[in-house]
């Protein structure tokens, strides 16, 4: 992501600071401008640098939302209006959970806004739009499995928690589990509908390339959990859970371009250039000149990723913790990526 700075100050802030930490000011980001501003009291409203009149989105109340609406909005920002479904924050600790998943949300969000997707919500069942549940398994008391679903995008409360998510993270072998990872993967499949589904073309060079979604689902799903990925699934694929079905090897796919374009855009932004010191090393030396959402040629990203990971995950392990990017990317995973990076930059959507 860009960096943010205070409009009344200049200090640098984060995408979630609802207070400027050096002059005081109110914050908040307006999806309209795409940046942050500080905030003026203006009657009931508040007044943005250039004069606007905006006020909070609703979630602001509870703090697990910044940004700012038109004073004619309905009440919620465009990433909030995507909820269908908030846990009960009479419960110990819901409200912590609940911040984390919007933080994630509104980042995912952004994301999908600068990529020129369509986000929109989900008016009846059966359209086209987004919903979002974010649940207590315990609570509800069924058997609530996180994932997508015509647009209906399930995600686990105890996803929300540190503690359980290491657990399954373990348990299932991952090398990375985190909330805006199942964020990226479950709106992949949503795009799959929107984008590969509905377009014949589209459809047949995916089924080329990621193989034929029209074998059985839950049983390769069933093969999976029973066997395990296949052996050499590196070679192939981003991810072991990848190797499932065709469906979540483009979801897999997908959330992995997510991670490259946001951390390729936050190191353009901070001016990150990779020059190590090594021997006949020159295909590691990288400079951050280029905003990944506005790049045509996705070997580009790729190039310059390359580098600034072996950068990050040294420094990571300078500070004894894992590392930052713990994935291999042979050629086939190259191809996938490629596609849905040209398949995006196709999209011309007016939202
Ligand atoms: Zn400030
Ligand atoms: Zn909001
Ligand atoms: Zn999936």
């Amino acid at each position: 992501m860009k960096i943010f700075q205070c409009s009344h100050c200049e200090n640098p802030i984060f995408f979630e600071n609802t207070i400027c930490q050096k002059c005081g000011s109110w914050l908040g980001y307006f999806d309209e401008s795409k940046d942050m501003h500080a905030l003026q009291p203006n009657l009931e409203y508040w007044q943005l640098p250039d004069g606007r009149q905006v006020k909070y989105c609703q979630n602001h109340d509870y703090d697990v939302c910044n940004w700012l609406i038109k004073t004619d909005g309905d009440g919620y920002c465009a990433a909030c209006h995507l909820n269908h479904t908030i846990p009960n924050l009479e419960v110990d600790s819901a409200i912590e959970k609940w911040r984390y998943f919007e933080s994630a949300k509104h980042r995912l969000v952004y994301s999908l806004r600068r990529l020129q997707l369509p986000v929109r919500r989900k008016e009846t069942p059966e359209d086209d739009g987004l919903w979002f549940h974010f649940v207590d398994k315990e609570l509800e008391g069924k058997d609530i499995k996180m994932g997508h679903a015509n647009g209906e995008i399930t995600i686990l409360l105890s996803e929300a928690d540190s503690v359980q998510r290491e657990m399954i993270r373990k348990d299932l072998k991952e090398p990375y589990r985190t909330m805006i990872g199942h964020l990226r993967h479950e709106i992949g499949h949503y795009y799959w509908d929107q984008l590969v589904w509905k377009n014949a073309d589209n459809l047949q060079a995916f089924r080329s390339i990621f193989g034929n979604e029209q074998v059985d689902y839950t049983e390769s799903l069933r093969t999976y959990y029973n066997a395990g990925p296949a052996a050499q699934w590196q070679g192939q694929y981003i991810s072991a859970y990848a190797t499932a079905h065709p469906w979540e090897d483009w979801a897999e796919t997908w959330a992995h371009y997510m991670h490259l374009i946001d951390t390729m855009e936050t190191a353009y932004h901070f001016g990150l250039d990779v020059e190590p010191e090594l021997r006949n090393a020159e295909h590691m030396h990288a400079k951050a000149t280029f905003d990944p959402y506005e790049t045509q040629d996705f070997k580009q990203i790729l190039d310059y990723s390359l580098p600034l990971f072996y950068a990050m995950n040294s420094i990571n392990r300078s500070m004894g913790i894992s590392d930052l990017y713990p994935f291999v990317i042979s050629d086939s995973v190259v191809q996938k990526l490629t596609f849905i990076h040209d398949l995006v930059r196709s999209v011309k959507w007016t939202q």
